[in-house]
Formats: C-alpha cells, structure tokens, sequence
C-alpha cells in the first residue's frame, strides 16, 4: 500500500517571513492521512524545518550536485542538504534540465548523492509539448526514467513525479485520460526493473495542479499524489490539495 504525498516546490520563491506559510499549514493538517513535502529554496531550509519540528511536515530541497562536498561554487551536496533538516530532494526538475543543461546521467547520480545522504529523491520527468505534438511522450518518459533512475531505487528511497513540461506554470493540465495513461506506464515500466519493489515507488503528477482540480486529478488510477508549483507558496491553496488527497 502506497502512502500518498503532497509534495510542493516553491523554486525561487520565499523569504525568512513565508516560514508562517509552514506554521499555518502544520496548524491546519496536524495529522494529515498523507506524507507532506515543502521544498523551499536553500536559504529556507533550515528555517522551515525548525518551524516544522514535531509537525508531521517534511522539508527537501530543490537539486543536489553528484558530489558530497569539493569545488563547485554555488552548488550544494545532499549531505548538506540533509544536514540543514531536509529528508528528500527534487532531482531532474525540467526547469534544472533546461536552466542548467542537466542530463539523464546526471540526475541518475544526483539521485544516487541523494540515496547516499539517506534522502528520498524526486526524480522528476515529461515530456515537451513537442515531443507529446509528435507522439513521443512515452518513449521520452521511458528513457528519462530508465537513465535517471538508480538500480536500487526502492519505494522508501525514490519518488518519480510525472510532469509534463507543457503543463508546468501554464494553467493547462492535461486530460485525465492522458495522465491515467503515462502513469500506468510509468507503473508497468517501474515493475518490469524493479519487480515487487516498482509496486512501492511512489508516482506524482506535477503541472498546474490547483484547488479546482486536484479530486479530479488524484481519482485517477496510479496517481499517488502531486508535485506543486505555485499552488504551493500559500497554505490557503496548498491545504485544499492536501485535503483533496487525504479524501481521494
Ligand atoms: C513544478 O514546479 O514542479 C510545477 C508543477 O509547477 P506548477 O504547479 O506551478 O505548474
């Protein structure tokens, strides 16, 4: 039995005062049916998981590099991460692997950094507009899932978020059919590598998710819950996903 989870990424968005964001939500969901993932930028990290404690609201960060420490500046290691309070990571974000050029070997070991500082990764993947136009989606998604995801992925340690790029901050969602089908593939194609284990691997859907259509999204088969972009910066519209989930 998979457990649910509300995952939220606020990408560059916060400062020190949105820690009340957190103090609401933890006083509204004060024992949520479902897991709770906040993923603030770096700088909040500490902050937030502070706020959190003793709340069952978990805080991840955004990316982590390969490496756990050495010459990278700017970057951060999922040791670190772990250390300022965060138990997962987003790894493979479509803005990382466009922003930053981040390829399906490279996430594959930034999941691996994650796994070894004892995070749970986010593996994060969709497909363009483009490719969907081309009729590609489920050859994009089986080959950013098969290289961007460790041989030991198991459910406690690796989390896939489906997110088709043509949906994130646009406000378009795709039909439900069209998640219903990618993520039975994503399922299929978690089962045939990982046999029992691809049974527990958590699957989200991330893009344009929203208070209005949350139920809808989360009625569909092998939707395990949601990755969210702006509908998670505030609590008044992150708290009705979460509920939408819990009753789903
Ligand atoms: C995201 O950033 O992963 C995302 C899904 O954003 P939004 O919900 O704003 O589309």
């Amino acid at each position: 039995m998979r457990r649910k989870l509300a995952a939220g990424n606020w990408k560059m968005n916060g400062l020190s005062a949105s820690v009340s964001e957190v103090t609401a939500l933890t006083s509204t969901h004060v024992a949520p049916k479902v897991d709770v993932l906040l993923c603030p930028p770096a700088t909040l990290i500490s902050g937030l998981a502070t706020a959190a404690a003793g709340h069952p609201l978990a805080i991840g960060g955004q990316d982590c590099h390969t490496a756990m420490s050495g010459a990278h500046t700017g970057d951060i290691s999922a040791e670190q991460l772990r250390d300022a309070g965060a138990t997962a990571v987003l790894v493979g974000h479509s803005e990382r692997r466009t922003d930053h050029s981040e390829d399906d070997a490279q996430i594959r070991q930034k999941a691996e950094a994650a796994q070894a500082a004892a995070l749970t990764a986010v593996i994060c993947i969709g497909e363009t507009l483009s490719q969907r136009e081309n009729g590609a989606t489920l050859d994009v998604v089986k080959t950013q899932l098969d290289g961007s995801t460790p041989d030991n992925a198991t459910g406690a340690n690796t989390v896939i978020a489906y997110e088709p790029v043509w949906a994130i901050g646009t406000g378009i969602v795709p039909t439900l059919d069209q998640i219903g089908e990618v993520h039975s593939f994503i399922r299929a194609e978690l089962v045939a590598r990982f046999g029992e284990e691809g049974h527990a691997i958590r699957i989200l859907y991330g893009g344009s998710v929203k208070p209005a259509n949350a139920a809808d999204i989360f009625g569909v088969e092998d939707v395990d819950g949601a990755l969210v972009g702006g509908a998670s910066l505030k609590a008044a519209d992150f708290s009705p996903i979460i509920t939408a989930l819990e009753n789903a």
